[in-house]
């Protein structure tokens, strides 16, 4: 349908009403370009200028910094091709009467349509706020990715780093990204990534530097250009192709811990997206870094607290291997962490010394808490003895994973516990024992023994030979004792020349022929200064309902009954006389 309205007054309060600026320009195309003819309403709006200043002035007036290319370079080139008669159409940055910049998406109609054009009209949009908007979610889109891709680079600080500078470098599309932190009076490179990486540990003074000052102002900084910024120590931002870059503060709580930079070797290489971008992203990479800085923080002041103690700690998975070890483990096999971590601990320890361990390592792994005494070899033939104690570990479903191993050394407590003159136990040490084993017989329902035996006139030895004769003496039999008796057996000196065997698991018939044994093997092993010897026995079963000292006091009273009775004997123990 056309339409045919010859009223020049209506056509043109229509053009000034519509929403849309339009301009009419002149066709001359040489120097400077086509004149300004006409501008409509939301023309002058939408750039601040009047009627009259804009009135036979070029279009290129609009253009300024940031104009990329410009809409009149565009046209010039287009009429200089010969396409005159086509719709040019476009979207550039334009600045207003007054500076600032909006975005514009203009279309160009050369009039009239056929032949030589006489006038050009444009039209022209504001895009700025949908351009804005795109933006916006753009970045948000960014942002969500980038949190992402942190929270899902764990609580590794090197690795965070490492990523961080990647992110930073990938959104802004910079040639080179750096995490810079201070150390005493510097700034040291801690990740790099692009042109910079692989070159991590470049030290520049705070005072003086670019990053240094970004640190202390605890503000971002934009520096379009090194070869004119004064800030900048321009030796040291040659040094790794720094031409322009944009600086962050790695803020967290109100502290500031470091600064992210992105660089170009480009003057003006960053527009105010790139910016606004690392800005909002610097918040998210700054709690991350900082929750990596303080779990790294905490693991080493645990480590260092593991360290410090003078325990075997490790944690063995359930392929018996070690995972993680600390310092004791180093210094005990003498080889680095590397040698031991990921190996499989039959072969760390050796057979000999895994098979010892190995029931009580399937207990844990079965789920049991257990804590056991071992001895260990030395290659040099000593022998140290321990204590373990291994501790399940489960996962969320409550599977065990593996096992915390803690092996300590006892040598101080064993000798706190020892005779200095016979190696058996001291008082101190039967003591112990006997309330444990008596706590476990009561507990658990299962027979236990106890066997005193006194050496028969062993005064007479000391007053015939010597002390030292009759410390030889009883040196040899504490060693005849250990020789007869269960390795579960616990030989004791009690005092003086009295000896208690401790017997657990052992019925009262059983321990009186272990008595019997033990009289018969003393008396058969003659001393070459003094003889031969013997020893009055008395023999007691423990009973659930009594007192430890109770059951301590019959033994006693049946070896005095073997004393009075002739010596060289063993006795029962009866009830407990009053
Ligand atoms: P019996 O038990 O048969 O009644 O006579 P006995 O001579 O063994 O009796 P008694 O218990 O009176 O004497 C124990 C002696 O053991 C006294 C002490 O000289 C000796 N004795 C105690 N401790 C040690 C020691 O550590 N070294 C030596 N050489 N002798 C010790
Ligand atoms: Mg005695
Ligand atoms: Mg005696």
């Amino acid at each position: 349908m056309n339409f045919v309205i010859n009223d020049q007054e209506l056509l043109k309060t229509t053009v000034e009403t519509v929403r849309e600026a339009v301009l009419i320009t002149d066709s001359r195309q040489a120097h400077p370009g086509p004149a300004i003819l006409y501008a409509n309403h939301a023309f002058l709006d939408l750039t601040g200028y009047t009627a009259e200043e804009l009135l036979g002035q070029t279009p290129a007036l609009l253009e300024g910094e940031e104009a990329d290319g410009g809409v009149m370079q565009t046209l010039r080139q287009r009429l200089s091709a010969g396409s005159v008669g086509e719709v040019l159409e476009g979207e550039a940055v334009n600045y207003r009467k007054d500076g600032r910049p909006f975005r514009m998406e203009w279309t160009i109609r050369p009039f009239p349509a056929e032949g030589e054009p006489r006038y050009f009209i444009a039209s022209l949009r504001d895009v700025s706020a949908i351009r804005n908007l795109e933006q916006q979610r753009q970045q948000l889109q960014t942002l969500a990715e980038i949190q992402t891709r942190v929270s899902t680079a764990g609580l590794d600080l090197q690795a965070l780093r490492d990523r961080v500078a990647d992110i930073a470098r990938a959104v802004t599309g910079a040639d080179g990204a750096a995490i810079e932190e201070p150390e005493d009076s510097e700034m040291v490179y801690t990740a790099t990534s692009g042109r910079v990486a692989g070159s991590p540990g470049i030290r520049l003074p705070i005072s003086g530097s670019l990053s240094g000052l970004c640190y202390r102002q605890g503000e971002s900084i934009y520096c379009r250009d090194t070869h004119e910024d004064t800030r900048v120590a321009r030796d040291a931002a040659d040094q790794v192709g720094f031409r322009s870059g944009f600086l962050v503060p790695l803020v967290h709580q109100e502290h500031c811990f470091g600064v992210l930079k992105v660089y170009s070797g480009r003057p003006h290489a960053f527009n105010e997206g790139d910016l606004q971008l690392l800005n909002m992203a610097s918040h998210v990479l700054a709690s991350s870094l900082s929750d990596a800085r303080l779990f790294k923080g905490e693991r080493d002041r645990r480590s260092l607290l593991v360290d410090s103690l003078p325990i075997m700690i490790s944690y063995v998975d359930n392929q018996l291997r070690y995972v993680e070890i600390n310092v004791a483990y180093n210094r005990w096999y003498n080889l680095p962490t590397e040698q031991l971590v990921g190996r499989r601990v039959a072969e760390v320890m050796g057979q000999e010394a895994f098979e010892s361990n190995r029931p009580y390592m399937l207990s844990a792994l079965a789920g049991e808490r257990v804590t056991f005494e071992n001895r260990y070899t030395h290659p040099d033939g000593t022998v140290t003895p321990v204590e373990v104690d291994y501790t399940p570990v489960r996962n969320a479903q409550g599977d065990v994973q593996g096992f915390f191993s803690m092996v300590r050394d006892i040598s101080d407590l064993k000798r706190a516990e020892q005779d200095y003159l016979t190696g058996a136990f001291n008082r101190q040490g039967f003591d112990d024992r006997l309330a444990i084993s008596c706590a476990t017989a009561r507990r658990y329902s299962r027979p236990l023994s106890l066997i005193f035996l006194d050496l028969d006139h062993f005064k007479s030895i000391n007053d015939n030979h010597g002390h030292a004769v009759g410390d030889d003496v009883l040196r040899g039999v504490a060693k005849t004792l250990q020789n007869e008796v269960r390795d579960s057996d616990i030989v004791s000196r009690w005092g003086g020349e009295e000896f208690a065997i401790l017997t657990p698991e052992t019925s009262l018939q059983d321990a009186l022929a272990l008595a019997e044994r033990l009289r018969q093997a003393l008396y058969e092993h003659p001393y070459a200064a003094v003889g031969r010897i013997s020893a009055s026995f008395g023999v007691a079963a423990f009973d659930p309902e009594e007192a430890e000292r109770d059951f301590v006091r019959r033994v006693d009273e049946a070896l005095y009954k073997a004393k009075v009775g002739g010596r060289h004997q063993v006795q029962q123990a009866g009830p407990l006389s009053h």
